[in-house]
């Protein structure tokens, strides 16, 4: 299992980039996102996504991010711009994978000093200051090294047929839609 922790949420300000970490959580293939108990309107942005063009992807919230960390039972990867390379480390975080769960946090605003205490690893895509969803993306890519872009959807409404040019999209069982 892979699990995206999405710690710390402003609401108004923090609302499309805790939707965007929740949506390329899902599209890149982790399992589920925990949000902040704060951030329903991303969680019911995610859901409304995972109804329509499938899952199995799981969203959910907690009053609890400290304690998330604390009582996951599996490895847990924070990314930071100022932990390791990820090009240095995904090999042994790939590893533990095999056996473990794994909990990735990404943060928002301000990310505390426990947090990179609690992690197994703190993990930088660049050293360079960017962003969550860039970062997690990457990363997601590194852990399941190209693999998750041929996954498949599960009780889709809509379902995009890749295309040149143009847009088509089909209903879950392939009925033309719309073009
Ligand atoms: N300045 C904040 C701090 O030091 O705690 C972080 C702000 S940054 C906009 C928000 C999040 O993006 C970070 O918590 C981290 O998860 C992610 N992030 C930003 N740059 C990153 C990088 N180079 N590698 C990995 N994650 C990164």
């Amino acid at each position: 299992e892979v699990a995206v922790l999405r710690y710390g949420h402003r609401p108004g300000r923090d609302d499309r980039m805790t939707t965007h970490v929740g949506l390329t959580a899902r599209a890149l293939g982790a399992d589920r996102v925990i949000l902040p108990d704060n951030a329903s309107q991303s969680r019911a942005t995610v859901a409304d996504i995972t109804d329509r063009f499938g899952g199995p992807f799981e969203v959910e919230q907690t009053a609890e991010l400290d304690a998330t960390i604390d009582r996951w039972s599996g490895a847990v990867v924070h990314l930071t711009m100022y932990g390791e390379r990820v090009q240095d480390v995904a090999g042994d975080i790939r590893q533990r994978h095999r056996s473990e769960p794994l909990l990735i946090v990404v943060g928002g605003e301000k990310v505390p000093f426990e947090v990179y205490d609690a992690a197994d690893w703190n993990v930088a895509v660049t050293n360079q200051p960017h962003s969550e969803v860039a970062g997690l993306a990457v990363f997601l890519d590194r852990l399941f090294e190209g693999r998750e872009l041929a996954q498949e959807w599960e009780d889709a409404e809509n379902r995009v047929v890749p295309q040149a040019s143009g847009k088509r999209v089909v209903d879950g069982d392939g009925a033309a839609d719309e073009s």
